[in-house]
């Protein structure tokens, strides 16, 4: 998957997905919509998926288009309960916005279920199990994650904005003045900052952090984890989706169709 990491162009801000399932990789951009020659189609309602298009494996560019076990359960999905679909990129703290404010049907993006969200949005089942680890240069002082909440400590900790690591290193670093937090709009950035030394290491969700270990020389995951979250696709509070989508959800896990997507993108290698 590390080619996948190089060469990541923001040019699509929007994309079908449906070149993407039907494994062609280079997804056709949505301004062609598939309705144009289907006229059963052209009526189909469209889901909007919003997400941030920065999370290997669950969501990446590759080529034109964005692929990632989000992006082709939440096409699965579509194409199960009949709609269209469609796929924002947009910044991790934007999901939330635009799915409350109906901009987006949807939001996936490796998303943890917390307490905090739930005030104003509704999760479905959650669908993975994520995992937040700590990244640091090989040879770091860092070597398990408690040393990050040592009496003195005071390191230099790289997060993606708004995102739970970010919550967490707040609290438990930030707040209790163990230390500074540096947050970056992309987890690619935080590692590089890692990389050249700006910070002493990143707290990321474990599945992109192999993928950014994998692309970068001289970078090692810590063995003990920093905490242990569910994943789920939120929807506006009370939205009739959520149903619908869980239902669908329920499907596609109990005949293979997840774990194959899963197993496609992680397993796999
Ligand atoms: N799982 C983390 C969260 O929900 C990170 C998700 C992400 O960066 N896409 O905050």
């Amino acid at each position: 998957m590390k080619k996948f990491l190089k060469g990541i162009l923001v040019t699509t801000m929007v994309v079908a997905m449906t070149a993407a399932l039907a494994g062609c990789g280079g997804a056709d951009s949505a301004a062609q919509p598939e309705a144009a020659s289907d006229s059963e189609s052209a009526q189909k309602e469209t889901l909007i998926m919003a997400t941030n298009a920065e999370f290997p494996p669950y969501e990446f560019h590759e080529g034109q288009g964005i692929v990632g076990i989000d992006a082709e359960i939440a096409a699965a999905i579509a194409e199960k309960l009949g709609y269209g679909f469609e796929i924002e990129d947009m910044a991790f703290d934007s999901i939330i916005p635009a799915v409350t404010s109906g901009k987006a049907s949807f939001g996936m993006a490796g998303m943890t279920v917390t307490e905090d969200r739930l005030e104003s949005v509704d999760f479905s089942d959650s669908y993975a199990t994520g995992v937040q680890v700590v990244i640091v240069k090989e040879g770091s002082e860092i070597t398990s994650v408690d040393d990050l909440f040592a009496e003195g400590a005071n390191h230099t900790v790289g997060v993606q904005t708004g995102t739970t690591g970010d919550i967490y290193a707040s609290g438990d670093i930030e707040k209790k003045d163990l230390g500074t937090i540096d947050r970056y709009n992309k987890g690619a950035d935080a590692v590089q900052s890692l990389v050249t030394g700006k910070i002493d290491c990143v707290i990321i969700d474990r599945e992109p952090a192999k993928e950014f270990v994998a692309a970068n020389e001289g970078l090692k995951i810590l063995d003990t984890e920093y905490a242990v979250e569910d994943y789920a696709i939120c929807f506006a509070k009370d939205s009739e989706l959520t149903e619908k989508v869980n239902g669908a959800l329920k499907e596609l896990i109990a005949d293979g169709t997840v774990q194959a997507i899963v197993d496609k993108y992680i397993n796999a290698e």
